[in-house]
C-alpha cells in the first residue's frame, strides 16, 4: 500500500462521481452552450455571493486572471511573502500582468490593516508604482494551511476599500477554511472583488477551480481566460465532478483535518523531528532534527511506501486528503514511531 501524503491534489475521483461525470449534459462552453458548466458557474457565483463565476482548469489560472482583470501593468500587489500567486506560480503575476509585488510577513500568512497601511505607495510620486490590489489566501498553503476568520478579512477589506485598493481571495483551500471558522462563503462576496476556489485539492475533482467576480470584471475575466487558452469545449464532464464535490465533499473535509492533528501530535514525541508547525486544518508542516535532512527522513519514508514533500531545507509537507483512510493513517502513525535514525 503507497500513502500518498505529498499534497491533497493526489485524489482520484470516487465511483459516484465518475457515475455524475459520465451522465453530464455537455455542449460547446466557448460559445457558452455547456449546460453543466453554466450550472456550476451558477453556483458557484450564489454559493460565494458574488454576481458571476467562470470555470478553469486550474487554480493557477483563476489566481492569474483575478490579478489581471484588477491590475493595470507597472502596477503593485501586496500579499504575504509565501503566498502561492508569488511563489508558486511560475513568476506569472510578472508575465501576465506586469505587475510588482509588496511581501509582507503577516501573522502565519495572514495580513492585518495595521502592516497594509505601511506598505501603500504613494500614488502621485513617480517613483513609486501604484498599490492597486491587497491578495489573501485561505488558507495559507506556506503556513501550514493556517486561516483568516471572517472579522480578520472585513477589517482588511474595509481598510483597502477606504484607500482605493481591490481584493482578491486566492481562496483555493476556502472549504478547509470555513470548516473549522464556521463562517459563510456567501459573507465572502461582500469583502472580495474576485475569489478563486480549487475543486481539486480537498474537494476531490480531477480538474477544475472557479473564479468568481463582480459583474464588472465579467467580460475582461472571459477575455483573459480565452487569451490564457484556458477556453474549454465539453467541459461539462469535469464541471459535473465539481459539482458533485460541493455536494457532497464539503462536509467530510473536517475529518482530514482530524487526521492531520493526529498526524501533528504524533510527529511532536519523534525524536527525528525538531518543531511542527500547529495544525489549523489539513496541513501538516514539520522541521526535521537537526542533524538530518529532510531528503533523509522521506529516503525512510519512501521505504515503507509513504510519500510527502520536502518543503524547504529543514521543512516536510504531509497533507491530508479524501483518499488518505483510516487504515492509512494508523500505518503511517505506526511507521513514523519504527523510524530511527
Ligand atoms: C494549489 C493552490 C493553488 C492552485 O494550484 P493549481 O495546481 O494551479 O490548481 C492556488 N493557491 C493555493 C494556495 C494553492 O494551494
Amino acid at each position: 500500500m503507497t500513502i500518498d501524503l505529498r499534497s491533497d491534489t493526489v485524489t482520484k475521483p470516487t465511483p459516484p462521481m465518475l457515475q455524475a461525470m459520465m451522465q453530464a449534459p455537455v455542449g460547446d462552453d466557448v460559445f457558452g452552450e455547456d449546460p453543466t458548466v453554466n450550472q456550476l458557474e451558477e453556483k458557484c457565483a450564489k454559493l460565494l455571493g458574488m454576481d458571476g463565476a467562470m470555470f478553469c482548469p486550474s487554480g493557477t489560472m483563476t489566481n492569474q486572471i483575478g490579478i489581471k482583470v484588477l491590475t493595470q501593468s507597472y502596477e503593485e500587489v501586496i500579499c504575504y511573502k509565501g503566498s502561492h500567486i508569488y511563489k508558486y506560480e511560475g513568476g506569472g503575476l510578472a508575465g501576465n500582468s506586469n505587475v510588482s509585488v509588496r511581501l509582507l510577513n503577516g501573522e502565519r500568512g495572514r495580513l492585518a490593516v495595521e502592516e497594509i497601511e505601511g506598505n501603500i505607495n504613494n500614488a502621485k510620486d513617480a517613483h513609486q508604482s501604484i498599490t492597486s490590489v491587497v491578495a489573501l489566501e485561505n488558507t495559507v498553503v506556506r503556513e501550514a494551511g493556517s486561516y483568516y476568520k471572517l472579522s480578520q478579512i472585513r477589517a482588511v477589506s474595509e481598510f483597502a476599500r477606504s484607500k482605493n485598493l481591490k481584493m482578491h481571495l486566492d481562496g483555493a483551500r476556502l472549504f478547509n477554511a470555513l470548516t473549522e471558522t464556521g463562517d459563510s462563503p456567501m459573507e465572502h462576496g461582500k469583502y472580495f472583488d474576485t475569489i478563486s476556489i480549487c475543486l481539486s485539492k480537498g474537494l476531490g475533482a480531477p480538474v477544475g477551480s472557479i473564479l468568481a467576480f463582480k459583474k464588472e470584471y465579467e467580460t475582461k475575466a472571459r477575455r483573459m481566460r480565452k487569451a490564457f487558452g484556458g477556453g474549454m469545449r465539453q467541459a461539462g464532464f469535469l464541471a459535473a465532478a465539481g459539482i458533485y464535490a460541493l455536494d457532497n465533499h464539503v462536509k467530510r473535509l473536517k475529518e482530514d483535518h482530524t487526521k492531520a492533528k493526529a498526524l501533528g501530535k504524533e510527529l511532536q514525541n519523534l525524536h527525528w523531528v525538531k518543531s511542527v508547525m500547529p495544525v489549523d486544518t489539513n496541513i501538516v508542516l514539520f522541521e526535521v532534527a537537526s542533524n538530518l535532512t529532510p531528503e533523509r527522513v522521506l529516503g525512510k519514508f519512501n521505504e515503507q511506501g509513504i510519500k510527502a514533500l520536502p518543503f524547504s531545507q529543514t521543512e516536510i509537507r504531509l497533507v491530508t486528503h479524501l483518499d488518505f483512510t483510516d487504515d492509512m493513517l494508523n500505518k503511517t502513525v505506526e511507521t513514523f514511531k519504527k523510524i530511527s535514525f
